[in-house]
């Protein structure tokens, strides 16, 4: 009865219902009926909805779960298997618990479980390499097959960044897993393009999208060269067409994430902070989107890089009161060529980031130290100075302080959308990449020439355009237009 009353309710309460209380009675006849098919209609198909998708879902958990149990059948041993979290079933110990399968397969252990992703020494280094080789080359010696294999070591790697080799590390993984589960652990190194696309199949019916994909893909093929194998999308444009046929079919998420806008810039510099971590935030938020960087970039940044007053020492007075940010390293920049990003001095006073970075520097107590290298080695980093934006903790009086320790790139990205918290906006769909968007789309709105911003922002050796890399201007307030463009 109660179920019948809700049928009778929603078909007179339904807005296409006549509204005169003098309709006629077959006017009134056939709109019941139409309403009532409808209603059985649209209840039928959300129900079956529900259903087809609890089924996919249950469905693709029962696939996980038997390549799951294949996979510790395969591997036979009492060393417990780690899981991560990923989409795809992936073992984070795949050396430790495949290694009894590998032994009976007699498969090359190198090929199937070297893992290159850690950062090397001259890597952690920082541009300092010069200062970390001597220990190194004293240990290894003059013998030919030992330096080779220094190289190898702490050379070869690089050939990639360091987050681009963690990132395939992970995938192989995957690929591991996947093959042990379906006995195809012989099958994948080398592998054929069919059992790329078997594999390829039966992750998508594990419901992997089309990132996961891709870097499996490409895990795979760096892996074959790096082993100097022939990979399995070798041909020519093999991979680009492998690769647009599964977007094709799947489509591609991208992660929404919204510009900042000039009116942000122009609140978060006459913010009235409460504590340090908002005038951070705030500084960072406002830094990275008038210099278009990225979060990795502005975490990397130390206080030395920041040179007041350099154009003025240089001999253009006019941009006294300005400054200029020495960005020695990026990932678009991995050759450590660097640029400059220019500030200049704002208009109204209340409105200086100029000013603002060295009252900031004053407060966090983060001024360059005595011994600072960076006049001498602007691309590498500087081992006495703090970080512009480092992380800040609570001393012992209880006041929280600057530490000497870098912020993580993601920690510097969330730094962005809690600045925008601080000036009372909802910072939903703001993300680290929402600086340097915003910052490149007011240059641009504001007709800054397109090789200023590609200058100012550092992408200076794409292949696609190699003159970039040799422009030097002769008159150097058209780099301070991307800054101009906010209106300070
Ligand atoms: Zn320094």
């Amino acid at each position: 009865m109660l179920i019948l009353d809700k049928i009778l309710i929603s078909i007179i309460w339904h807005p296409g219902a006549p509204t005169s209380l003098f309709f006629e009675a077959d006017q009134f006849l056939v709109f019941f009926v139409t309403r009532l098919i409808e209603l059985v209609f649209t209840t039928l198909s959300v129900n079956i909805f529900i259903l087809l998708l609890v089924m996919s879902i249950a469905a693709d958990s029962t696939h996980k779960n038997h390549l799951r149990q294949a996979v510790i059948t395969a591997a036979n041993t009492t060393i417990q298997p780690i899981w991560t979290k990923s989409v795809l079933l992936t073992l984070s110990n795949p050396r430790l618990f495949l290694s009894k399968l590998n032994h009976q397969l007699r498969l090359p252990s190198d090929h199937l479980f070297s893992d290159i992703s850690a950062q090397t020494a001259l890597e952690k280094s920082d541009g300092n390499w010069d200062r970390v080789i001597n220990p190194l080359a004293s240990r290894c010696g003059t013998n030919i097959t030992k330096m080779t294999a220094a190289f190898n070591t702490h050379i070869q790697p690089s050939f990639q960044a360091c987050t681009t080799r963690k990132q395939s590390w992970r995938s192989w993984c995957s690929v591991l897993t996947w093959a042990a589960g379906r006995n195809a652990l012989h099958l994948i190194m080398p592998m054929t393009l069919k059992t790329l696309k078997a594999m390829i199949w039966d992750m998508m019916s594990m419901l992997a999208t089309h990132s996961v994909l891709k870097n499996i893909i490409d895990s795979v093929q760096s892996r074959h060269r790096r082993f100097q194998l022939e990979p399995p999308l070798s041909g020519p444009h093999s991979y680009t067409r492998f690769l647009k046929t599964l977007v094709t079919v799947q489509g591609k998420l991208q992660k929404l994430s919204y510009p900042i806008q000039k009116y942000m810039i122009h609140k978060l510099l006459t913010h009235k902070h409460t504590s340090l971590t908002e005038f951070r935030n705030c500084l960072a938020t406002v830094s990275s989107t008038i210099g278009m960087f990225r979060p990795d970039t502005g975490s990397s940044l130390q206080s030395c890089d920041v040179l007041f007053n350099d154009d003025a020492k240089h001999g253009f007075l006019k941009f006294k009161g300005g400054a200029t940010i020495n960005v020695s390293h990026s990932k678009s920049d991995q050759i450590r060529k660097g640029h400059q990003i220019r500030l200049g001095r704002s208009k109204n006073p209340n409105k200086d980031l100029v000013y603002q970075l060295g009252l900031w520097m004053d407060i966090a107590k983060l001024r360059p130290r005595l011994g600072c290298t960076k006049e001498s080695r602007k691309h590498a980093r500087c081992p006495v100075c703090p970080p512009l934006f480092p992380k800040l903790q609570f001393g012992k009086s209880g006041q929280l302080t600057a530490t000497a320790n870098k912020m993580s790139a993601s920690s510097f990205a969330d730094m962005i959308p809690a600045a925008l918290r601080c000036i009372g906006l909802n910072s939903s769909g703001y993300t680290g990449k929402s600086a340097k968007i915003g910052g490149m789309s007011i240059a641009t709105e504001a007709h800054v020439p397109e090789n200023i911003i590609w200058l100012q922002s550092g992408h200076t050796r794409k292949s696609s355009t190699p003159a970039r890399g040799y422009i030097q201007l002769t008159d150097v307030s058209l780099l301070y237009k991307p800054f101009e463009a906010f209106g300070l």
